[in-house]
């Protein structure tokens, strides 16, 4: 079975061919500054050095008619007729409290998404429109749709719910939705795999710690509470996003630097986070190169991450009675043994030790970093894209099974 990925963006979108039987990427590629001048799509060919087409691409239906083209070329394709693609899975960033699982699209669904645009305009107005193309494209391939926050969806209410009025939950839908959801999905099974356990007897932490970062507590394969809330803002320190913050500095901030109103979430989401603390960079890499010179602003700018990451995992190991793997994922959790360290010190008491000659795993590769007394500590590089084609291949099954 073939399954290609899609993740659209507002200018760009990306794809993945797998191959299922060996979970095998086939073909991947990027078509960049979508309606911009400079269009073009990268693709990437195992076993072929990158190639590049150059031309206009006004629109998603075009952008997504030209992945076709190559994806089925005779030189650069990877299969010889679209018959060979059973079906198409989407990433989408909300699916709210109405998307617990990855569906089969149809128009009730379109419809969903649509009306969750208000939580998420940029992201979900752009996956529609990655929706309506494919459906031209490919009108005879089911569209599967997988959700970012899905698996978020079994935390319980005492936990997603903000304590402002009820009815502002009720009215409006604020509650704590959870993001970065098949990443922290992936990694716990994989976790599972490389234990040689079953995910269901296990209490796991997975830590996506990338430009956007947050922290899930797992409990027997079910996200229980995660670190990112109503929006991508809240919970650890990021590159440049505040999570979490006292509310009453905004209007602190609104008096006192005369801020617009509409310029305060620019700010928590762009300005703020380890760019704000440091004042240099939101790139970890700068950072830590700093740090090692010994920048005073770039050392602090590091602690505040690592001590959030510690409060978070520390909390999460309270609420799950335990811990039975502690797992680091995306660009900072699968490259930096520094941060890594730091992060896994003074753990002991939690039955955490990172051992330091394990810990120089980088690259994309899963390493097992801790010493052997302390409770297993993975790093699993993290592969969105693999999810969304599980869960395409699940969704098929699940609906092929209730028709039989
Ligand atoms: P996103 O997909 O959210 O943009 P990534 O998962 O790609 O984020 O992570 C990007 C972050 O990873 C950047 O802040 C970058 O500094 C950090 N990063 C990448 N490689 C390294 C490394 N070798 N050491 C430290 N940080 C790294």
């Amino acid at each position: 079975m073939k399954i290609l990925v899609i993740n659209c963006g507002s200018s760009s979108l990306k794809y993945q061919l797998f191959e299922m039987h060996h979970r095998k990427v086939m073909a991947k590629g990027i078509v960049e500054r979508i309606g911009e001048r400079g269009s073009r799509l990268v693709v990437e060919i195992p076993s072929v050095s990158n190639s590049k087409i150059v031309e206009e691409i006004k629109n998603i239906k075009q952008a997504a008619n030209l992945v076709i083209r190559v994806l089925t070329d005779k030189e650069i394709g990877s299969v010889r007729s679209i018959k060979e693609i059973s079906a198409v899975g989407h990433r989408i960033v909300h699916g709210g409290s109405q998307f617990s699982h990855p569906v089969i699209v149809d128009t009730a669904v379109k419809r969903g998404i649509e009306l969750l645009a208000d939580l998420a305009p940029l992201h979900n107005v752009a996956a529609l429109e990655g929706i309506n193309a494919f459906e031209r494209v490919l009108p005879e391939k089911r569209q599967v749709v997988a959700f970012d926050t899905s698996f978020h969806q079994t935390i319980p209410k005492k936990a997603y719910l903000y304590s402002i009025p009820y009815r502002y939950y009720e009215r409006y839908g604020i509650r704590k939705y959870g993001f970065h959801g098949l990443s922290h999905k992936y990694v716990a099974q994989r976790a599972a795999e490389l234990l040689g356990r079953d995910l269901i007897k296990l209490k796991l932490i997975t830590c996506h710690l990338g430009s956007g970062a947050s922290v899930t507590a797992v409990d027997k394969g079910k996200s229980i509470d995660t670190s990112m809330g109503f929006t991508p803002l809240e919970g650890l320190t990021m590159g440049t996003r505040s999570g979490d913050i006292d509310p009453s500095i905004i209007s602190f901030l609104v008096e006192k630097e005369a801020m617009p109103l509409e310029r305060v979430k620019e700010f928590l989401n762009k300005e703020c986070g380890v760019l704000g603390v440091s004042g240099i960079s939101s790139d970890f890499r700068d950072l830590e190169s700093l740090a090692k010179k010994g920048d005073s602003r770039a050392i602090l700018a590091l602690d505040v991450f690592v001590y959030d990451v510690k409060r978070y995992i520390s909390a999460y190991i309270g609420i799950l009675n335990g811990i039975d793997a502690l797992v680091f994922t995306a660009g900072i959790g699968e490259n930096s043994s520094t941060i890594r360290q730091q992060i896994c010190e003074n753990m002991t008491y939690l039955g955490l030790e990172v051992d330091a000659k394990k810990n120089k795993c980088t690259n994309g590769n899963e390493c097992r970093i801790s010493t052997s007394r302390s409770k297993p500590i993975f790093v699993i590089p993290t592969n969105e894209e693999l999810m969304i084609a599980l869960e395409t291949q699940e969704a098929i099954r699940t609906m092929e099974e209730s028709f039989a």
